[in-house]
């Protein structure tokens, strides 16, 4: 993908880098090219994706732009030097430490962040505040494999590679839709599979999704249920002798304990079928399939980490592992998939508030010694901080009132996001590094610091099989832009800690965090980098991708660990780890009748500050739908794109049905993306209640009661415009971006007495696009008894804004808007269909989604392209439209339209 840069100046050769949302962590090449375009492209050369990219990763390139950034530190509202802001921030930390201790204070990071930022931070908090108070929003993603890990392992190691995932022949895909979400590697297990069609992939989820559609067994198990499903398995793998009772004796501990507690909860295949509500021939064919099948891998994400017992059920996935001896060899073992690009990167260096840097335990004083020795630290945090849930509850009730966030948004993405706004509302010092500008989070901020994008900074990440590969710079960080651990770096020389944050450089940070992970090691930690300790720039610079540990003498790193049998807890040996399945703490009741699970689209990134700047990507779901099933649709009485209004005992959102059978009764899903930026009441996290797992803190946002309002507009409109536009706080709004104008669906709930008035206040502030000239030409037309108008505001023969009122939503024809906006002159016959929406008799109500991002080819061109071939075959839908022959993300997509068709 290609795009034109203002910023297209700098290096001239290519500059290999690594893609910066999911975990995957995919290299991409970046080119600038004589036209001042930069050209993304997938490296052909990095292990993790062989060149391929998934549609977001196409369009990074279209993220490079200024519009909305952060370019220049603020304090109270107002332009500020650098200097007065960093001094603010240290004294603000110095004043409020002195009068309410350490632990007073607190940073919340990401695991968007580099490496080298998370070091500098870690060891800031750590080891010279001496609080434990950093946490990251990694904690919503992951920190259930480390407890997890940490517990069977004795350490927070995923033991095996992707390529084992190639290898296996059967994969078990547990609460991840990864064809979504994870999408290259997906299109490696599909390649596998395709290339030889007898390997087997299980998908367990409850709901029916791009990943499942594709494999060979499909187990909706009923919401929280996981825990008996995986304890059932160990059972059955015990009674029919599967296990590898060599290694359990050689390798393991506690396999007896957790036998007793599998059979316990367990019980029989009916009664497993039971609890999870699934068929038992289903239940039975998966435990068989997995006995026969030495070389299995099981893949796990979300759906397992963000439960209220997601470190169990971790555990329970791990033990049946451990009792086929079925890990750290080719084709098999447990396999957490990390959300996030460094989300491993942060645990490498302590960035949750219960780990130490470099895989060190907070908990073992032995280890805080050392740490504290290395670092020279004054005081080194002897107790765990406040969890991410924890800590903004603290900031709520006023015992943390300092508190700094970098490169997150968790007025968004925490659960009782609502009070998280509260809380931020009352803390006396917020302080917020971002890209961007315009974020929730920021607007809370009482002093904003600049930071750069992706593109701009330089460090290392760590993807999902412990690979660490280069993020480079490729363009030149915007007017005052700056590195994130260069923030931290001079905060804390003005906190008085000079000598120990003696850093000039993303290799300095990275050399430093290297010789801690080896430092007093000698094979007692996995996590050793000791053969990177000594890097010179220019071999930083050169660093090519590499698995940790990467030991002194063998600096090709690691493929796969433990495939010894030797483990990384004191004796050596795996634990195995009784697990007692609970239910999730919040059941559904009377008065919240529905489940509510949240997750991730294919197209959009967190809180969409890059990708829904993106209109391609956008269109691929350009609405935060609620999906529900037909049957309680219809209890409901409600209908496909109906407005409807979610409430939990925690909030509320508004947003629009879609019905199918992608949920089952009585669950709703809704995706986790949506803002205030994007949507008056689309912000999921409100609903979301905040019970965290007791062991690893990860919140269930998987699982949270509620129920479903019809809402009945009395109007409803589409109103299109250049800028973003201001509205009334009340009407409901879903606002996405297309190509040169942002396009808002609204809802209003009472009558507006002079449509007229109202258009002129609502349009009039559209700004004029350069060379417009400054004249404001209106066309309007009413039908007052058809509740009918439509007006469009244009410059010369420019089109400014257009808005379209009736009683239904009326979007336009496929295309006319975009061409409509594109147009630097309107032709006369645009002219004259504006007011009828491009084309009479063409109102659709639904803007058409784009399934191939990379072609840009609509859902209606594949329907109708399946429906002219005849032939239920993706390799022709493609010949056809050009869909799914790019990137491949929407090859589930098509083929889940071609099998409808056929
Ligand atoms: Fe980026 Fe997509 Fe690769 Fe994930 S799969 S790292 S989002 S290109």
């Amino acid at each position: 993908m290609s795009t034109r840069s203002a910023r297209a100046a700098g290096p001239t050769a290519d500059v290999r880098t690594t893609c910066p949302y999911c975990g995957v962590g995919c290299g991409v090449v970046a080119r600038h090219e004589p036209s001042g375009a930069v050209r993304i492209t997938g490296d052909p050369a990095h292990p993790a994706n062989h060149g391929r990219l998934c549609s977001k990763g196409m369009a990074l390139g279209e993220t490079l732009g200024l519009a909305g950034r952060l370019l220049y530190p603020q304090v109270g509202g107002r332009r500020a030097a650098w200097d007065e802001a960093l001094q603010t921030v240290a004294d603000g930390f110095r004043r409020t430490i002195a009068a309410h201790g350490a632990r007073s204070v607190a940073l919340y990071v990401s695991g968007q962040w580099l490496t080298e930022d998370y070091y500098v931070a870690n060891k800031l908090m750590k080891g010279f505040i001496g609080s434990a108070n950093i946490d990251t929003n990694s904690r919503l993603c992951m920190a259930s494999s480390v407890a997890g890990h940490r517990r069977a392992f004795g350490a927070d190691v995923v033991p095996g590679c992707y390529e084992d995932l190639e290898l296996a022949r059967l994969v078990v895909c547990a609460g991840s839709n990864a064809a979504w979400c994870h999408p290259v590697l997906f299109q490696r297990i599909r390649a596998a599979k395709e290339a030889d069609p007898a390997r087997r992939m299980v998908v367990i989820d409850p709901r029916r999704t791009a990943t499942s559609e594709g494999a060979d067994l499909h187990l909706p198990l009923r919401p929280g249920t996981d825990g008996w499903l995986f304890n059932g398995l160990l059972a059955y793998l015990h009674a029919r002798g599967c296990g590898d009772r060599a290694f359990v004796e050689r390798c393991t501990t506690g396999a007896d304990a957790a036998l007793e507690a599998a059979q316990a909860s367990a019980g029989s295949i009916a009664l497993v079928a039971e609890r999870c509500g699934l068929a038992p021939a289903a239940v039975e064919a998966f435990y068989r399939w997995f006995a026969e099948t030495p070389e299995t891998v099981t893949l796990y994400s979300q759906g397992v980490h963000q439960s209220s017992s997601g470190s169990d059920k971790v555990n329970a996935i791990v033990n049946c592992h451990l009792l086929t001896g079925r890990i750290g060899r080719p084709g098999m073992g447990p396999f957490s998939l990390t959300g996030q690009p460094n989300a491993m990167g942060g645990r490498e260096v302590g960035g949750l508030a219960n780990q130490l840097a470099a895989h060190l335990a907070l908990e073992d004083p032995g280890h805080r010694a050392l740490v504290q020795r290395f670092w020279n630290a004054p005081a080194v945090a002897d107790a765990p901080g406040l969890k991410a849930v924890e800590l903004f509850e603290a900031i709520h009730r006023g015992e943390v009132r300092a508190v700094w966030i970098m490169a997150t948004n968790p007025v968004v993405s925490l659960p009782d996001a609502d009070r998280v706004r509260e809380a931020l509302r009352r803390c006396p010092l917020v302080v917020v590094s971002d890209c961007y500008r315009d974020t929730d989070t920021a607007d809370l901020a009482q002093i904003l610091l600049p930071a750069l994008a992706w593109g701009e900074k330089e460090g290392t990440v760590t993807n999902s099989e412990r690979r660490i590969s280069r993020q480079r710079a490729f363009l030149q960080p915007p007017a005052e832009a700056r590195a994130d651990w260069w923030q931290l770096t001079q905060v804390a020389r003005r906190l008085g800690f000079a000598a120990a944050f003696p850093y000039e450089s993303a290799c300095d940070v990275f050399r430093e965090h290297a010789a801690l992970s080896a430092y007093e090691n000698q094979g007692r930690r996995a996590f050793d980098l000791s053969g990177l300790c000594a890097l010179s720039p220019a071999a930083y610079q050169a660093l090519e991708p590499v698995q940790w540990p990467v030991h002194a003498d063998d600096a090709a790193g690691t493929v796969r660990l433990y495939g010894d049998g030797r483990f990384t807890t004191p004796d050596g040996r795996a634990r195995l780890v009784p697990v007692a399945p609970r239910l999730p703490v919040h059941a559904p009741d009377a008065a919240y009748p529905l489940v509510l699970n949240t997750g991730r689209l294919r197209d959009q990134w967190h809180t969409m500050t890059r990708t829904g700047r993106v209109a391609t990507l956008c269109r691929h779901t350009p609405v935060p739908y609620a999906d529900l099933h037909p049957d309680d649709a219809r209890a409901l009485r409600l209908a496909d794109g109906q407005w409807v209004r979610l409430e939990s005992r925690w909030g509320h959102v508004v947003t629009q049905v879609r019905v199918g059978d992608r949920v089952a009764r009585g669950s709703v899903f809704v995706p986790m993306h949506w803002t205030a930026q994007f949507s008056s009441a689309g912000r999921v996290g409100s609903l979301v209640n905040p019970v965290t797992d007791p062991v690893s803190g990860q919140p269930e946002s998987k699982h949270t009661p509620v129920r479903a309002v019809p809402l009945e507009p009395a109007w409803q409109a589409m109103l299109c415009s250049r800028t973003v536009l201001g509205l009334p706080p009340d009407v409901a709004w879903i606002r996405v971006r297309e190509q040169g104008y942002w396009r808002t669906l609204l809802a209003g709930f009472g009558p507006v007495e002079d449509w007229h008035a109202t258009a002129r206040r609502w349009l009039g502030a559209v700004e004029l696009p350069a060379a417009t000239g400054t004249g404001q030409d209106w066309i309007a037309y009413h039908d007052p008894k058809a509740g009918r108008f439509r007006v469009a505001l244009l410059s010369g023969h420019r089109l400014l804004a257009a808005l379209s009122v009736g009683a239904a939503l009326e979007v336009g024809a496929e295309g006319w808007w975009d061409a409509a906006f594109a147009a630097r002159q309107l032709s006369p016959r645009q002219r004259a269909r504006l007011l009828s929406l491009g084309a009479s008799g063409n109102g659709a109500g639904v803007v058409d989604p784009l399934i191939c991002a990379c072609h840009r080819v609509a859902r209606s061109a594949i329907v109708d392209a399946v429906r002219r071939s005849g032939r239920a075959e993706p390799g022709e839908i493609g010949r056809l439209t050009g869909a799914g022959t790019a990137c491949g993300s929407c090859l589930p997509e098509i083929r889940t339209l071609t099998a409808q068709a056929g």
